[in-house]
């Protein structure tokens, strides 16, 4: 039985009521979380807010990066048992898991070196005055948290929130909450003070909805489906609570005739297939100039077909999808593109040893898909690849910002002059030229354009968004 976390003690919820945890490769439950209420949060806010205003506040920069580091050192010394939580709980093969525990101890380092390099300006202003600009904690931050990479989410934005100085109440996704609940423990034990970190489990309209309606939460940052983004928005406004929003993507990967396609490739393949094709980021859409679009393909192709996927603790290419109702939105999408006529090029193979109960889904190539399908506008969560051709550079910039989203894109080419005209043409946070960043980088600001959301994560633009601005203006003649 795993229990929330406040002020550094597992803790009921106050209903008593609980939730299973399910193994998404086999489909069984084998533990159970607390079903969160308004009033758990309310204890949360209280502890964090306490934390805040009492010893949290009372270390300096360095002492707070000191903590961080500590607790880098920490989450590496338990990376295996954090992967071992995280592979069951979200069917992530073995090297999957194993690469998000390592991005978690790397945010905490990196925010453990951005505590005291973080600071204000002085400002030229008039004869006679000294201004100086200070950046202050927001307080209590807020953070909602998605199933698909629950460490790194976390890493990000609760490291890169308290190295600023707030203390933080986590509410991580009902499919996705044991690693997080461990990391908190981990925190407790290197020594960081009761309430700086709190954690929340439960559903998303019942404690999600109450933590960010909380007027003791002072900026909430929400990584999650563009819907709830909405609502979320619409709650914040209400009291004028700053948000952070990391939504999602259709991501394209747009190959020029002159790609090194050697390299590209498997970078193609991966960007679609890590974590199931449940990664924000994830290179959806494949665009592809015309020539190289048939030899493209059948080299794809094959490649596709060979991608094996089965129980996370097989550690193939691909694991389960988290829950059966992602499993069935994934076969909605290819229902429909089958009812479209769209053809598929190819698709992996769900090994034998797979449990009929798992939520498995092979890898799918698609051809010729048309730019105003929902297979080529919205979010398939899947490992599913949607490719379609273009004429020239016009035209693949039209394809490329043809959706809703702007969050990552991939460009091919050798040509130095292309890959920086189509830079700046591509409406997205990030741009990767001959490279796809999918879920590195934790030096490198995210963020989405868009209907992907706004405000930046990761590196140290993250800590301007975890931080509001004083202006103090001295009048000393
Ligand atoms: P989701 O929006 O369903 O849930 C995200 C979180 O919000 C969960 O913790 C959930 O419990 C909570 N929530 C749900 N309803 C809520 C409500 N009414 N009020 C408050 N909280 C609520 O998303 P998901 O299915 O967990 O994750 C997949 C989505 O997340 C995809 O769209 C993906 O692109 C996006 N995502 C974005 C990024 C990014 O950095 N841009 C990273 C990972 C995932």
């Amino acid at each position: 039985m795993q229990f929330h976390y406040i002020a550094n003690t597992p803790v009921r919820s106050s209903t008593e009521r609980t939730l299973p945890v399910i193994d998404p490769s086999d489909g069984q439950a084998y533990d159970a979380i607390q079903r969160g209420t308004p009033e758990d949060i309310a204890a949360a806010v209280q502890a964090a807010r306490q934390c805040f205003e009492g010893p949290w506040s009372r270390l300096s920069a360095a002492e707070r990066g000191r903590l961080l580091m500590r607790l880098s050192l920490k989450v590496a010394e338990h990376a295996d048992e954090l992967a071992a939580i995280e592979q069951r709980d979200c069917g992530k093969p073995t090297k999957q898991a194993m690469a998000d525990a390592a991005a978690l101890a790397r945010y905490f380092e990196f925010y453990a070196g951005a505590c005291d390099k973080l600071h204000g300006e002085t400002l030229p202003y008039q004869e006679g005055y000294t201004v100086l600009t200070w950046r202050e904690p927001h307080g209590v931050t807020g953070h909602i948290i998605p199933w698909n990479y629950p460490m790194q989410i976390f890493g990000r934005s609760v490291g890169g929130a308290l190295a600023a100085g707030n203390c933080c109440v986590v509410k991580p996704s009902e499919d996705a909450c044991l690693s997080l609940i461990r990391v908190a423990q981990l925190a407790a034990e290197v020594g960081f003070p009761a309430g700086a970190i709190n954690i929340v489990t439960g559903f998303g309209h019942e404690v999600g909805d109450a933590l960010a309606r909380h007027p003791g939460i002072d900026h909430i940052s929400f990584t999650g489906s563009p819907a709830v983004g909405t609502l979320i928005q619409q709650v914040a406004a209400q009291r004028h609570c700053p948000v952070t929003l990391e939504l999602g993507g259709k991501s394209p990967q747009i190959l020029f005739a002159d790609a090194d396609l050697d390299a590209a490739l498997p970078v193609v393949i991966n960007a679609i297939v890590q974590n199931a094709g449940q990664t924000c980021s994830a290179g959806s859409r494949l665009l592809v100039e015309q020539g190289l679009y048939e030899p493209l393909l059948e080299r794809l192709g094959e490649a596709f077909g060979q991608l094996r996927v089965g129980p996370a603790a097989m550690d193939l290419d691909v694991g389960p999808l988290i829950r059966a109702t992602q499993q069935q939105r994934v076969w909605d999408f290819l229902s429909d593109a089958q009812h479209a006529g769209i053809p598929m090029v190819a698709q992996g193979t769900v090994v034998d040893e797979a449990p009929e109960s798992g939520f498995y889904q092979a890898p799918t190539l698609l051809r010729g898909v048309p730019v105003t399908h929902r297979l080529a506008q919205e979010e398939v969560f899947g490992p599913v690849l949607a490719a379609m051709s273009f004429r020239d550079e016009d035209h693949a910039v039209e394809l490329a910002n043809a959706t809703q989203f702007g969050l990552v894109a991939g460009i091919w080419t050798r040509d130095g002059a292309r890959q920086l005209r189509m830079a700046r043409r591509v409406r997205s946070g990030q741009v990767f030229v001959n490279n796809y960043g999918a879920g590195g980088g934790v030096e490198l600001p995210f963020g989405g354009m868009k209907s992907s959301g706004y405000g930046r994560e990761k590196g140290f633009e993250a800590l301007y968004g975890f931080t509001t601005l004083k202006t103090v203006a001295i009048r000393h003649g």
